[in-house]
């Protein structure tokens, strides 16, 4: 299994999914969103590594939900002169953040495996995971 999730320190994968060491491939970013990256990485997790199931868990009081893609895109061109090319994935619900990260696995030419690709949301406040279920 592969777990992508939200590099907020508030979300502890191991003790949320009650895992182990060694059981499954833990993908983080900003947001837990499915970009190229992330891509890429569960790309070599399913062809190389054997994985076949991926779960995407983001969560409340995500980073993403205070910014917005020009703001913060305005933010980093002022500091430095240089605007990114890459999308900050900023989003207001995040459960539609979810539907499309899900959405990105499911389409991705590159996987062998995207029957088996589930969505959450976890409360930080509650410590409570509920999944997107019209994610399909
Ligand atoms: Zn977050």
């Amino acid at each position: 299994m592969a777990i992508l999730t939200c590099m907020d320190a508030r979300i502890r994968v191991f003790e949320i999914f009650g895992l182990i060491q060694g059981e499954s491939h833990i993908l983080r970013n900003a947001g837990g969103v499915v970009t190229d990256d992330m891509i890429r990485s569960l790309a070599l997790s399913q062809r190389k590594l054997g994985t076949r199931e991926v779960l995407i868990v983001q969560h409340t009081d995500c980073g993403l939900s205070m910014v917005t893609e020009d703001d913060f895109k305005d933010e980093l061109e002022a500091a430095s002169g240089l605007r990114p090319t890459w999308s900050v994935e900023a989003f207001r619900v995040v459960e539609d953040s979810v539907r499309r990260s899900v959405q990105r696995v499911r389409r991705s030419d590159f996987l062998p495996h995207t029957d088996n690709v589930r969505g959450f949301v976890y409360d930080v406040k509650l410590g409570r995971l509920t999944e997107v279920t019209d994610a399909r």
